[in-house]
């Protein structure tokens, strides 16, 4: 049976915002020892602006963003939400009365590649958004940009448009996060991204993160974490436990392999918050190190 306390815990978390899907989840985020992050939306806003575009030669870059927002338009990943809003911006400044078709009817054949970005028909063209991966997936020659921040690359039936560069903010909470983390107790620190190294290793450095992988597909991550969970478990001989904290575009298999899978619960899909054994309902990082503090009054009441 379930000591009472336990649903103390579990109430006083779900007052804190962080729902707790069950007393063995309580009991193991009590030991965790290492705590694994993902990048976008979970220690950045995910609301991206752009911040940059470079044309290819002939290119106009109300033609490069109108392209890539209609690829994006049916996707609900941060990047493409903030190519869409820049694109709608661009619109109404430029032209108040285009008359063009929805984009229901311009818009055709969308695949998501996660980790690497969209594919669609627009207007009866092949049109590529997203990152090096996709491009060269496509044989497309493109110019490789090393900008501060997200740089998407932009092409229609094989040729290069150019490059959108959008910049993510990290939440105000992620510094703190990392540091109460350490404080309570927690031995590393780590960060799994889709996103360029030199992106990945700035916040890392900017939030004190222990270890950082950058450039992963999503299988890349589940054999991160895999890695993670035989180092930890080596360490102290199967007690300590390893958390991944997610957004869920596209970490649902991840959150479902760590030992305790939390997710953001007000910008998180619904996948995710499934997936998940512990929600975090205001989308702060800083509430791990909460709802571990209550864990550990709560097994000292316990047993
Ligand atoms: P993270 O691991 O930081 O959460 P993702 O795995 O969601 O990031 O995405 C990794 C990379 O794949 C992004 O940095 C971007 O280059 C590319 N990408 C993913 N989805 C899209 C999209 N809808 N449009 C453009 N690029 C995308
Ligand atoms: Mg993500």
């Amino acid at each position: 049976s379930v000591p009472l306390s336990f649903f103390g815990g579990i109430g006083g978390a779900s007052r804190l915002g962080i729902l707790v899907k069950g007393s063995n989840y309580l009991e193991a985020l009590g030991s965790t020892e290492t705590v694994v992050f993902d990048k976008t939306g979970t220690l950045t806003d995910g609301t991206f602006a752009v911040t940059e575009l470079a044309c290819a030669p002939g290119v106009t870059e109300a033609e490069l963003v109108a392209t890539a927002a209609a690829a994006e338009a049916f996707s609900t990943h941060p990047i493409a939400q903030s190519v869409r809003a820049y694109g709608d911006a661009m619109a109404n400044a430029e032209r108040p009365a285009a008359n063009v078709a929805p984009l229901a009817e311009r818009v055709r054949d969308v695949r998501e590649v996660s980790g690497q970005g969209v594919e669609a028909v627009v207007d009866s063209r092949g049109v590529l958004v997203g990152n090096g991966k996709l491009m060269a997936a496509h044989g497309v020659p493109f110019q490789a940009t090393h900008a501060a921040g997200t740089v998407l690359y932009v092409a229609a039936d094989g040729a290069f448009l150019g490059t959108i560069v959008i910049a993510d903010t990290i939440k105000p909470t992620a510094v703190r996060a990392i540091a109460d983390l350490h404080a309570a107790g927690v031995k590393k620190t780590v960060m799994l991204t889709g996103d360029r190294t030199d992106v990945a290793a700035s916040v890392a450095a900017r939030l004190g993160i222990d270890e950082v992988h950058a450039e992963l597909l999503p299988q890349d991550k589940v054999a991160e974490v895999e890695k993670l969970l035989a180092a930890t478990e080596r360490d102290t001989r199967g007690k300590g436990k390893l958390a991944f904290v997610g957004d869920g575009i596209n970490d649902a298999p991840v959150l479902t392999r760590a030992d305790i899978g939390i997710a953001m619960g007000a910008m998180g899909s619904d996948a995710a918050i499934e997936a998940a054994d512990i929600v975090l309902m205001n989308d702060n990082p800083d509430d791990i190190a909460k709802a571990i503090d209550v864990a550990r009054r709560t097994m000292r009441i316990v047993w």
